[in-house]
């Protein structure tokens, strides 16, 4: 079922208003009725974890996006608006060919490589960053290798993928190949990608690969680091999964 444009429904709202002046909490209420889908908890996780991108210091201002899968349909944060400004009704609702089902902005710039994640992995969500120590770290590395073991969090040593202009499809194919068995990835002067299970385990997942790559420059200060061998990360991996699988 398509969900219903809120210019739609607020088309009689007095025409000096601008959209941010209608943006009520009785404009929120009514997409919340109107939204038999269950979106309406996706949007607001949205619009929570894009605050949070920047308290976190994950993005600044405009930047960074994060998107959820629903079936066959993808909920991903607005093109140009301030994270800080975001509401639940700004958000975008794209199909998996991202043509666009409903939203009062145009989707993130960077919907295709989002689009493309969710096409070749089994991401349910979707995080970008625009993370200071990662960009930092993409501007001089190929890659952020195992100076901690929490790295096979994140499938092992992260790739850097080859700068590419942003929403272009070159920087999504780059993305996606970079995030071969890997649920993170670094996009070269630009910032990373992160994917999970939900939106909660693909932010964490930013979180960490920021503290890696902290943790990476910090090492590489006082001389140069021990990496972990292939073998210390298998057992680490085997490790992992042994005490999930007794969870
Ligand atoms: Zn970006």
């Amino acid at each position: 079922m398509h969900y219903p444009t809120p210019r739609v429904r607020i088309r009689h709202w007095p025409v000096s208003l601008s959209w941010r002046e209608r943006s009520c909490p009785l404009t929120i209420r009514l997409v919340g009725r109107d939204d038999p889908g269950g979106h309406q908890e996706s949007r607001e996780q949205l619009v929570s974890y894009a605050s949070r991108l920047l308290d976190d210091e994950l993005a600044v201002g405009t930047a960074g996006n994060l998107s959820v899968r629903s079936q066959d349909q993808v909920l991903i944060t607005p093109s140009a608006v301030p994270c800080r400004r975001l509401e639940a009704a700004d958000i975008c609702v794209v199909g998996l060919d991202g043509a666009l089902i409903s939203g009062t902005a145009e989707p993130s710039s960077e919907t295709p490589m989002h689009l493309a994640v969710y096409a070749s992995t089994p991401a349910r969500a979707v995080v970008h960053t625009h993370s200071p120590e990662v960009v930092a770290l993409s501007a001089v590395c190929d890659e952020l290798p195992a100076v901690h073991y929490a790295i096979c969090g994140l499938g092992g040593p992260v790739r850097v993928a080859r700068y590419a202009r942003f929403g272009s499809s070159e920087l999504a194919r780059g993305a996606v190949a970079a995030l071969s068995g890997r649920t993170a990835a670094i996009l070269g002067n630009h910032g990373a990608i992160c994917y999970g299970a939900g939106l909660a385990e693909a932010y964490d997942r930013a979180l960490l690969l920021e503290w890696l790559a902290r943790v990476h420059r910090l090492a590489c200060s006082r001389g140069e680091p021990r990496i972990l061998t292939d073998a210390e990360l298998d057992e680490v991996a085997v490790e992992m999964r042994r005490r999930r699988y007794g969870r």
